[in-house]
């Protein structure tokens, strides 16, 4: 977990961190520079490159140049860890290539290891960072809980400055009802119950959605790089922060109402990535050479509303919070709840579930919801959570240094 909280740096120390952050960014580029040169034929560099090398090195190049040696030893450190761990999340398959930091990008930053905090008051505490001394920030956190922390990143983004601090997941707390739940995800309605219930993500007003369309068509007619160009941008960004904020808030309200009403929510296991790429060409095997309609349209309609509705946040935060099984999404919205046959007619229409084996009729989401339920309950009989999702454990590291972890 990571807790965002509003930094208030004096000019002083906020001249010293906007100098951390761009340190931070080309020991970072350095670094995946050298990276990306070293292949195993180029005998030349003698030895693997690993984050200790780079560290090495990082210590020679600072006695080379002063204004590198003016910053923190630590920060320029610790942005070389933070590379490697880009690198092992590449590896293992978890995240793009590792890109080079630009200095146009909007958001800069540095992270902190070693954490140290000291509380004012109850709304003021303080976080050290190194070279720079206290720095203090606005709590709307638990102390306590921004205390379990180990690491930080400091965040520079629209003039303003953020300390996220990483923490270990919360203790779930079970809300002992004895009642399970199925849980459906879905464009229509973004959240529907085995009970029947609905529950919409907010999105923009009808106001802010005019409004977001007109300044898309204003920032086309603008010159891009001129000053108007990123004004309207800037417009947009804060529009777009506004849902965001608006979603995560639902997300967290919503999440919590279901751990403190039931014991377990059952999930369909949605690989979203998986979803979300396009479709792949439908070959026409009458005419060869040429292609079916593979409904690429209608999907694309489909993946933007599957992203605008932000279920990876929703499954993500809900596992954190309660007891959630994944289970096999396969025919969960073909299979009628009352006979159990499986028959993609009964599927009347994006809403109406008519069964016809049997006439059972319902909401297709309700159902859909049931229907995960029962696979849940079949797949871990009699023990509603045996094989449920438990909080990531962090690798064990074999590196006497822990690894730097991003916090998101
Ligand atoms: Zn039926």
């Amino acid at each position: 977990m990571s807790l965002k909280q509003r930094m208030y740096p004096t000019e002083e120390q906020q001249a010293l961190m906007v100098m951390h952050a761009e340190h931070a960014r080309f020991v970072y580029n350095l670094g995946l520079e050298q990276r990306s040169m070293w292949t195993k034929d180029k005998r030349h560099f003698r030895q693997k490159i690993s984050v200790y090398t780079q560290c090495r090195e990082l210590t020679e190049l600072r006695r080379e140049l002063d204004w590198l040696r003016a910053g923190s030893a630590v920060i320029q450190q610790v942005a070389l860890r933070d590379l490697d761990q880009a690198f092992k999340n590449f590896f293992a398959g978890r995240s793009r290539f590792p890109r080079f930091r630009s200095a146009r990008d909007p958001k800069s930053g540095f992270a902190i290891r070693n954490l140290a905090l000291r509380r004012i008051n109850h709304k003021w505490a303080q976080i050290l960072v190194p070279k720079i001394g206290w720095v203090k920030f606005r709590l709307t956190y638990h102390y306590q809980d921004a205390q379990q922390g180990s690491s930080a990143r400091a965040v520079h983004h629209n003039g303003l400055w953020h300390v996220s601090i990483s923490t270990p997941p919360r203790q779930k707390v079970p809300a002992d009802t004895g009642a399970n739940v199925g849980i459906d995800v879905g464009v229509a309605n973004t959240v529907a119950t085995s009970v029947g219930i609905f529950i919409q993500a907010p999105s923009f007003t009808p106001g802010e959605q005019r409004r977001f369309l007109a300044l898309q068509r204003t920032l086309a007619r603008q010159k891009k790089g001129s000053n108007r160009h990123a004004r309207t941008l800037a417009k947009l960004a804060s529009l777009r922060r506004t849902l965001n904020d608006r979603r995560t808030n639902w997300v967290e309200q919503t999440t919590t109402a279901l751990a403190r009403t039931y014991d377990l929510a059952a999930v369909e296991d949605l690989k979203i990535v998986n979803m979300t790429r396009r479709p792949a060409p439908r070959p026409d095997l009458d005419t060869p050479g040429s292609f079916l309609p593979n409904n690429a349209r209608a999907k694309a309609g489909l993946n933007r509303a599957i992203l605008a509705s932000c279920w990876g946040q929703f499954t993500t935060r809900l596992a954190q919070k309660m007891d959630v099984v994944r289970v096999d999404p396969r025919n969960t919205s073909r299979r009628c709840q009352s006979c159990k046959n499986v028959n993609a007619l009964s599927r009347e229409s994006q809403a109406v579930f008519a069964c016809i084996e049997c006439g059972y009729r319902a909401h297709a989401d309700t159902n859909a919801a049931q229907n995960i339920l029962d696979r849940a309950l079949t797949t871990n009989p009699g023990t509603p959570g045996a094989r449920t999702q438990k909080p990531r454990q962090r690798a064990a590291s074999t590196n006497p240094l822990p690894t730097v972890q991003t916090v998101g």
